[in-house]
């Protein structure tokens, strides 16, 4: 559907991410749809506690994204970071193995005294994104505590000492995620994607950013029993990961990187993969899913709507 129709009928956009990749993404999809139709799902399997405070990278890589204050040029974080506070604590022998810079520093402490003081972690992030000027809805998958464990040959790790500490150097063998029974949907979650014209979900990594959100067992009920359509982007080019390790996992864990093997990871949850040009001569293995061959690397603004424009327009007319 073109972008004048989309937005005469106001048509509602869900989308489920992880941090970096996804936010990109994201990013070109507010843009294109208008932050008052998006709504963006969260990944908190990444969430750690550290130094005492509460950090939710992948939330957090999703605000700084929409409020304009990331880093595009590290990839991470926001600009003009400092990290005084953290040279302190190496100074002092403290835990400084996860880089937290100042400015970042800010927003984790109001978000860890929220969290003590009772506030759910979707009420805090409301309230982080409104203060941020961010229009977009964004919802941690969960208020429950949901973490990725990766299972390696050197041992079971938490995902940012195995992501972060380690620099995901181990061979994945499995994942895991702690409390995934009990999980339930944060609130506004599930009407989202009742609400949803079109459910996406961003070129996240399969195994450790969207695995964890389809792991709370009632979103992934959602996008099975879904009447509109959910269509994915691939994190891959050219049988490549942009940046991490969804390449390596995905030849381990599922043998072999082609668009086949990432639509592999959404069983019956999604009708069309978005993959890049570069990956367009193996297309084998999609099953009933539909390819939509473009180009997918997000180098700049242009480039991000372009990708949402294309994955905007699997909305039937
Ligand atoms: P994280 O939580 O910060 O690790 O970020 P995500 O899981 O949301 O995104 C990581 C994935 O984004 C990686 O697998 C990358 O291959 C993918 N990615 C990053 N930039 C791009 C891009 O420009 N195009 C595509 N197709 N994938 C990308
Ligand atoms: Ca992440």
């Amino acid at each position: 559907m073109s972008r004048a129709a989309r937005t005469e009928r106001r048509l509602n956009i869900a989308i489920l991410s992880g941090g970096v990749g996804g936010a990109r993404f994201v990013r070109g999809v507010v843009d294109v749809a208008g932050s008052a139709a998006t709504s963006v799902v969260g990944n908190v399997g990444d969430d750690v506690e550290v130094l005492g405070l509460h950090v939710s990278p992948d939330l957090d890589s999703i605000l700084y994204a929409l409020a304009g204050l990331a880093d595009e040029k590290r990839g991470w974080g926001r600009s003009g970071e400092t990290w005084h506070a953290l040279e302190t604590v190496g100074e002092l022998g403290g835990e400084n193995w996860f880089a937290l810079g100042d400015l970042d520093l800010g927003l984790h402490l109001v978000r860890t005294q929220a969290l003590w003081a009772g506030e759910p972690l979707s009420a805090v992030t409301t309230r982080l994104a409104e203060r941020l000027g961010v229009a977009a809805r964004l919802l941690p998958a969960t208020d429950d505590r949901l973490r990725t464990w990766l299972e390696t040959p050197a041992g079971t790790f938490p995902f940012q000492e195995w992501f972060v500490a380690r620099g995901h150097r181990d061979e994945v063998d499995a994942v895991r995620f702690e409390g995934e029974e009990a999980a339930r949907p944060a609130p506004g979650v599930l009407e989202a994607i009742a609400d949803a014209d079109l459910i996406l979900l961003a070129p996240s990594n399969p195994y450790v950013s969207l695995a964890p959100i389809l792991a709370v067992r009632e979103i992934r009920d959602a996008l099975e029993l879904r009447r509109v359509p959910c269509v994915a982007v691939s994190p891959l080019i050219g049988g490549h990961a942009v940046k991490g390790p969804a390449d390596r996992m995905l030849q381990r864990l599922a043998g072999g990187t082609s668009p086949g093997h990432v639509a592999g990871r959404y069983p019956g949850l999604i009708d069309a993969l978005v993959v890049d040009e570069a990956d367009a001569d193996d297309l084998d293995g999609l099953g009933e899913v539909r390819p939509i061959v473009t180009s997918t690397l997000m180098s700049d603004g242009d480039a991000r709507r372009r990708l949402a424009e294309v994955a905007l327009g699997a909305v039937p007319a």
